[in-house]
């Protein structure tokens, strides 16, 4: 991957009219207007790309900084799908994505995969147990499947699973995991087909400002004009909101996910399972297992080499947990690592920005976005084609919410 810093210039706003001129003409291929630029092929920017097409919105222009769409954060998720949050709005963002993730390929084309095999959470902290059930409630209150479980009871899902230290469990029969390039690449050549363009190996390097509203954005292949930009960067929409002056609190932080070679040990599908008290979860992948654990004191970074000597943290919660993996080996050749995009209350940022007209973010995540990509892509178009998202309330999400002190933690994060 590129490193975005060394491609990056001032933003257009701040740069002169001879400048201007020099990057519209640098290249023949360049597109002259748009309606809409989506900064980013991954989940997000193929979703809305989308959601706007099926719209009517067709003269929207995809910009990627890298050769390939699709080969961010998107290709290298654990692809986990889940009902269980802790706030209204992100139980709404997954009970309107995973539904429409059912009939996706009936819908949209492509291959969703969705897998409900369950997500299955182990507790052993009495008081984090008791602070879960209560957002268990909430999930009940809004129609979601989540069943109570006792440590027996959760035992039977994974052989020889240790549960003595255990207080309860929750099962999400309606949670699983999906196929994340499948759904991208659906919503992409969707969206190609009703005229949406992709330009690959293209990064937004600045933004057209003129009267406090966007009027284009300046690529490394020319000037597009626009009235509308959404910034669906991932990890790197802190550097693409500085580039109009706006400070995006989104970082980059890596997440690692280590792989088994087959194993038959852990026979059928589990349930994406966590250990809440390590983080530790694992999940089959094929015949393999799949396993992660985020590092939380590793520093915000743009790194995406695997850890290897986290890989011995991971494995120390795994063991404990699931004795049965001392059977395992592990496929080092499979093993991988992405970014996750954070934000400082572990929410999303969505919606039109109060000091830049035309500009609209999608982007912050922070491990999620995979499960919140099909209600994001509908959302922010209605954000730009009806004035303000309507189909589900956005307004806990909006970037003001850091200004008005009014950010709420997402507490069921991993
Ligand atoms: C190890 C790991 C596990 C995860 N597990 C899960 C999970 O279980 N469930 C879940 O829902 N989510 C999970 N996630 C998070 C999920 O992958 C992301 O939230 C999601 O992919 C974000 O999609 P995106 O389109 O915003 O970002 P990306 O897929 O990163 O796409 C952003 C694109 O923008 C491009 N770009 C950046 N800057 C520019 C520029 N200036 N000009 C043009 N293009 C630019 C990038 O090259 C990139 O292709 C996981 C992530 C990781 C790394």
């Amino acid at each position: 991957m590129s490193d975005l810093n060394s491609t990056l210039v001032a933003p257009l706003g701040t740069i002169g009219v001879a400048d201007i001129e020099t990057l519209s003409t640098r290249s023949a291929s360049m597109i002259a207007r748009a309606e809409v630029v989506v900064i980013g092929a991954g989940i997000m920017g193929a979703s809305i790309a989308y959601h706007l097409a099926i719209r009517g919105c067709r003269n929207v222009v995809i910009l990627e900084k890298e050769a390939a769409e699709v080969s961010g954060s998107t290709a290298r998720s654990a692809a986990g799908v889940r009902h269980q949050f802790s706030s209204v709005t992100n139980i709404q963002l997954s009970r309107y994505s995973i539904a429409r993730l059912r009939s996706f390929d009936e819908e949209v084309g492509g291959h969703a995969e969705l897998r409900q095999v369950g997500y299955l959470l182990l507790f052993s902290d009495p008081r984090e147990w008791a602070n879960y059930q209560a957002t268990t409630t909430l999930q009940h209150e809004l129609g979601v499947r989540v069943e109570l479980l006792t440590p027996e009871e959760a035992g039977r899902f994974v052989p020889r699973m240790r549960i003595d230290d255990l207080v309860g469990a929750t099962f999400g029969p309606d949670d699983g995991y999906v196929d994340p390039y499948g759904i991208a690449m659906g919503y992409l050549r969707a969206a190609q087909a009703m005229g949406v363009r992709l330009r690959r190996a293209t990064a937004a390097t600045g933004f057209k400002i003129e009267g406090g509203r966007i009027s284009g954005v300046a690529s490394s292949d020319g000037l597009i004009a626009c009235e509308m930009v959404v910034n669906a960067a991932g990890s790197w929409a802190g550097h693409v909101g500085a580039l109009a002056g706006l400070d995006i609190p989104v970082r980059p932080y890596r997440r690692n996910v280590y792989m088994t070679r087959p194993f038959p040990a852990i026979p059928g599908s589990i349930p994406l399972t966590i250990d809440m008290s390590s983080g530790f979860y694992i999940r089959h992948e094929g015949a393999s297992m799949l396993m992660g654990r985020s590092n939380p004191d590793e520093p915000s970074s743009f790194n995406q080499q695997v850890d290897w000597e986290w890989l011995d943290t991971v494995l120390e919660a795994g063991l404990w947990r699931f004795p049965i993996l001392e059977q395992a080996s592990l496929a080092e050749g499979q093993c991988w690592a992405g970014l996750y995009e954070i934000t400082p209350d572990h929410n999303p940022i969505l919606g039109r920005h109060p000091d830049l007209a035309g500009y609209v973010d999608a982007s912050g995540f922070s491990g999620h976005g995979i499960m919140h990509a099909p209600a994001t892509g509908l959302l922010m178009a209605e954000e730009i084609l009806d004035g303000r998202a309507h189909t589900i309330n956005i307004d806990d999400l909006r970037i003001d919410r850091f200004r008005r002190g009014s950010a709420h933690h997402e507490h069921n994060i991993i």
